[in-house]
């Protein structure tokens, strides 16, 4: 990552924060910047990918504006994560995509749809998509199961291998040579903090992003979006399972158990992004880096839409609005797939990459450390 105005004005920060040390305890960014003197850009990357934007240092600090300092923490580590996520995309030419995010998530869902439109059309007399189809395969009517798994999955596996790839640059570029598989303890310890969303918590109480009251709604909805976005997926592993091991026809049953996984999971993606929504429009704007607003809202979106096409087509699949529906779901799952590598999803694989490497360097630190 090249040397920016931001990574400038993180190292001039961490240089702050490096003396002072007051909020060594809150989160793993400050114990991360205690074990370094110098911050190359790999490292700023890296410590910005550990913040969870919790804002507590920004309530905390004594060098916050109007200070002269101008103390802020969480702003200048979200520019610097977007940043960071253009610098190491892959393929490098498409990392534009996350200046103007919202707009290019926008353009890559309607890219989405209309595909799907004109495969449905392509295959289908237009009157097909308005009649009620009740049998077994009704789905399979309007698009071929070979049809859209092939679409499906080509475009998830070019997404998994395009992510892969930046993270990849994005290890390499913090300075880790180790592979994490070579950690199993760190490994471990990192999936731990992922699924508490340990940091979340702001050091105790919750997130500060409206006011300096901590709250923990913030993590709630994060774990809601999260918990419910793996409920998600593990409808479709099982929904697949059953299509190809089993031989069984979608659509499934209510108490099926894709259906079952799917319905809790699509809740928790219809309050989880919803209350997220909430809480950014009443974040502090002096702590709110505001041109990740497009990037953030419209992952946002895409994740509550995904939920709520879904849920309608599981109610109204028998009826004449299930051709209607069918397209509209798949159009927006296949603007989310698109968007997978070139938009905010990244955050959460980045992140975990950065927990993996804290928890490396920590059990390294505590290996070296004099025996007391
Ligand atoms: S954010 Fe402020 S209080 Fe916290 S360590 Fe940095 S300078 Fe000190
Ligand atoms: S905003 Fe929260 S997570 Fe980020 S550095 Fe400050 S205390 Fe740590």
């Amino acid at each position: 990552m090249l040397e920016t105005e931001t990574t400038k004005e993180a190292e001039r920060l961490m240089t702050i924060c490096n003396a002072c040390r007051y909020c060594e305890g809150i989160c793993a960014v400050f114990p991360a910047m205690e074990i370094r003197s110098n911050f190359a850009t790999g490292d700023l990357s890296y410590l910005a990918n550990l913040c969870h934007n919790c804002g507590a240092c920004f309530h905390d600090c004594q060098y916050a504006p109007p200070h002269e300092f101008g103390v802020n923490v969480p702003k200048t580590f979200a520019k610097l994560r977007r940043e960071s996520y253009e610098a190491y995309t892959w393929p490098a030419f498409l990392g534009p995509l996350f200046r103007s995010n919202g707009v290019a998530v926008c353009l890559l869902s309607g890219l989405g749809f209309v595909l799907i439109l004109g495969i449905t059309l392509l295959m289908n007399e237009p009157a097909a998509l308005f009649q009620a189809h009740t049998d077994a395969g009704s789905f399979y009517a309007i698009m071929p199961h070979n049809v859209m798994a092939t679409l499906f999955g080509s475009v998830f596996l070019f997404a998994i291998f395009a992510i892969i790839m930046g993270v990849r640059n994005f290890w390499r570029a913090t300075g880790e040579n180790e592979t994490p598989l070579a950690d199993p303890p760190s490994l471990t310890q990192a999936l731990h903090d992922t699924f508490t969303l340990k940091y979340l918590d702001g050091g105790g109480g919750g997130c500060s992003t409206g006011t300096d009251q901590p709250s923990p709604w913030r993590k709630r909805f994060h774990h809601a979006t999260f918990y419910g976005f793996l409920l998600c997926f593990a409808a479709t592993t099982t929904g697949t399972i059953y299509h190809y091991v089993f031989d069984w026809v979608a659509p499934y049953g209510y108490f099926s158990l894709p259906n079952i996984f799917g319905t809790v999971g699509g809740i928790g993606l219809l309050v989880g992004p919803a209350g997220l929504w909430w809480i950014k429009r009443k974040m502090n704007e002096e702590m709110a880096e505001l041109s990740n607003r497009g990037m953030d809202m419209g992952f946002l979106a895409l994740l509550f839409l995904t939920s709520l096409t879904g849920l309608l087509l599981m109610i109204l699949r028998e009826t004449p609005a299930m051709g209607t529906l069918l397209i509209i779901h798949l159009g927006v799952v296949m603007g989310l797939f698109l968007a997978f590598p070139y938009g905010k999803f990244v955050h959460g694989i980045y992140r975990f990459a950065a927990l993996i490497r804290y928890a490396m360097e920590r059990r390294r630190d505590l290996k070296h450390a004099p025996a007391e």
